[in-house]
């Protein structure tokens, strides 16, 4: 029987919510394991062709006191969360973390990590328009996937990694897809359930993921649309969390046409080329390709223009930032972006993310103020 929208959209929340079950779920059906993926870019396709489930460790909402130990209080909001939950064991039913080290952050973090899954890093060349820097990176892969089959007693054969591959690179489409029907219809899809469906393609077996979004897609595309009263707006930053702070975006009538966050369409923007080459170096060619992300050096500042390209194309009325509490990489692209959105004449806003605050008090104020000039 088919699913309508609502249905649909609380299985999204629910799994969003319970990554826990997610993987246990998991477990029960195929008999394999979970293996964390690190923020902000690694090779996914790697973990899933060997049967494990990729599980993104994106932080949670908890009250830090543990990690003060290991982390100084101005390491980025979401490298606390991760390592107070470090701390709590929550991780320790993982059998790897895959780990890329493109800040400062994590950087320590990899080498403080001492859960009791081991800790699989590997090195993104910031050098990125070279060639060598895709070999360096195709090198930086096959040890990774030595590793993986080491640990997981399974060897991945280039035919498993291609279906992986093809795999993902769907989930990409469909995503995509479905980011552009979330714009057309802001009635049907809330903000928190957008976020909701991007969020539960980190826990979720993406041929599976792929197959619930494609159900959902029909279901909105079957709904009569309705006009849409409020006012239409583009996120950027690495993610926009809590729910509490996406309900704000809800009741203030800001729908989110499109957004550049790491957590979400940056996980998307870029497929694994096709081609005859072998499936590591193409898996390498992501990073080569990648644009418009702070981790990812950029000489021209192209992530500016992006932006309002991407205001401009969504008709959108605004960008807004969600600034992650102490991320350098961010931090240091945001008076560049700013002032290009100054040039061009784009309206925009500024909040600060902190996952362990409970009081949105703040940004409230700032949004609705936001809101009413707009
Ligand atoms: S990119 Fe920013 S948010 Fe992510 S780990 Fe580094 S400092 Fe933290």
């Amino acid at each position: 029987m088919k699913q309508n929208r609502k249905e649909l959209l609380a299985q999204f929340r629910s799994i969003a919510a319970n990554p826990r079950k997610a993987m246990e779920d998991y477990q029960k059906q195929t008999g394999k394991g979970a293996i964390g993926i690190m923020p902000v870019y690694s090779p996914e396709e790697l973990v899933h062709a060997t049967g494990f489930l990729p599980m993104g460790l994106w932080g949670g909402h908890c009250p830090v006191s543990k990690a003060r130990v290991y982390l100084p209080p101005f390491a980025c909001s979401i490298m606390q969360q991760v390592m107070e939950l470090e701390c709590d064991g929550v991780y320790d039913d993982l059998a790897a973390v895959v780990f890329s080290v493109p800040c400062d952050t994590l950087k320590c973090m990899s080498q403080k990590w001492k859960g009791k899954a081991p800790a699989l890093v590997f090195t993104h060349p910031q050098n990125r328009g070279l060639e060598s820097a895709n070999r360096f990176l195709e090198e930086e892969y096959s040890i990774l996937k030595k590793k993986l089959e080491k640990i997981t007693g399974v060897t991945i054969t280039n035919a498993a990694l291609e279906n992986s591959i093809q795999i993902y690179n769907e989930n990409r489409a469909v995503m995509r897809e479905f980011s552009r029907l979330a714009a057309e219809y802001p009635q049907f899809i809330s903000a928190v359930d957008r976020h909701a469906v991007f969020k539960s393609r980190q826990f979720l077996e993406k041929s599976r993921h792929t197959a619930m979004v494609q159900c959902l897609i029909e279901a909105v595309r079957a709904e009569e649309p309705k006009p849409w009263d409020g006012k239409r707006v583009i996120v950027t930053g690495i993610l926009a969390e809590p729910d509490g702070l996406l309900e704000l975006f809800d009741e203030l009538k800001l729908a989110i046409v499109a957004d550049d966050l790491a957590q979400e369409s940056r996980q998307i923007r870029v497929d694994v080329p096709e081609g005859n080459e072998a499936p590591l170096y193409r898996l390498a060619r992501v990073w080569q390709n990648m644009y418009g992300c702070s981790l990812a050096t950029d000489t021209k500042k192209k992530h500016g223009p992006m932006l309002v390209d991407m205001v401009r194309k969504n008709e959108a009325d605004a960008v807004i930032v969600a600034m992650m509490k102490f991320c350098d990489p961010e931090e240091w692209d945001y008076p560049i972006y700013r002032q290009q959105f100054e040039e061009a004449g784009i309206r925009h806003l500024m909040i600060e993310v902190d996952q362990e605050i409970t009081a949105l008090g703040q940004a409230r104020t700032r949004l609705q103020s936001f809101a009413e000039i707009l």
